[in-house]
């Protein structure tokens, strides 16, 4: 049997790229979004009562990383980019149906959109629905999950001259926490587990319009070396 689903609405999201974006909701919470809402789902009867909720899941597509042949297997950042385990273990992207959850904080409901926080998701994300979390059937104090234990361990990271000032003006520009947001997400290294630590290597993304480039002085530390409007 085969099924249509359609987006409810579409995220605005400080991500323009994949490369940066925390690997689960929550370790970013200076992450922020809005959900726009499509018709009929941007009426005020369908929110009614979410401002009960502190946090929701968000269920939504993967859509650039939507592929015909379903992968069986896939390589985790998390394991390292280089050991194969199967997709069901995993939180990959690659996925059948390219289904992708996350739980993000509900910082407002304004007239047919969300604000929300902690997100982990690229700007433009599909969203196929939206669930209340539920403290006493999603918190379980006894899970275990072996293959992912801790949350990652956070990085050092610096700023070179100027750079800090440039990205206090550009959060002024935009209205957001765009250093938080930064030190958020380089703190998570985004560098791939299997490229080795290279103090030539410069690597860069984009927040919110705002190119962020950086290096590795050293092995776990990151330094922010420039900062410009993309
Ligand atoms: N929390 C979700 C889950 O468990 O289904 C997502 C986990 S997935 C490992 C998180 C990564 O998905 C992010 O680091 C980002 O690189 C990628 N991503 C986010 N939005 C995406 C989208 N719309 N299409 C493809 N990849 C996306």
């Amino acid at each position: 049997m085969k099924h249509t689903v359609s987006p409810i609405g579409y995220l605005r999201s400080c991500f323009e790229e994949k490369f940066a974006i925390p690997r689960q909701p929550q370790l970013a919470p200076a992450a922020r979004g809005m959900l726009e809402l499509l018709p009929p789902f941007d009426q005020p009867h369908a929110l009614e009562g979410l401002e009960q909720v502190s946090h929701v899941w968000l269920l939504f597509l993967f859509h650039q990383t939507l592929e015909e042949a379903p992968r069986l297997r896939v390589r985790p950042p998390r394991l390292g980019g280089n050991r194969y385990i199967g997709v069901f273990a995993t939180r990959a992207t690659h996925r059948p149906n390219g289904i992708g959850q996350s739980v993000v904080k509900l910082d407002g409901i304004e007239p047919g959109r969300l604000r929300v926080s902690g997100i982990d998701l690229l700007d433009g994300t599909p969203v196929l629905d939206i669930k209340p979390y539920v403290p006493y059937a999603d918190a379980l104090g006894e899970a275990r999950n072996a293959l992912a234990p801790e949350p990652p361990s956070p990085i050092e990271v610096q700023w070179a001259a100027d750079c800090l000032d440039q990205a206090r003006q550009h959060a002024h520009r935009l209205g957001e926490p765009l250093v938080e947001l930064i030190e958020q997400c380089l703190a998570q290294d985004p560098r791939p587990a299997y490229q080795q630590p290279d103090t030539q290597r410069r690597y860069g993304t984009c927040f919110w319009g705002v190119e962020v480039r950086w290096y590795y002085p050293q092995a776990g530390v990151i330094r922010v070396i420039e900062i410009a409007r993309a």
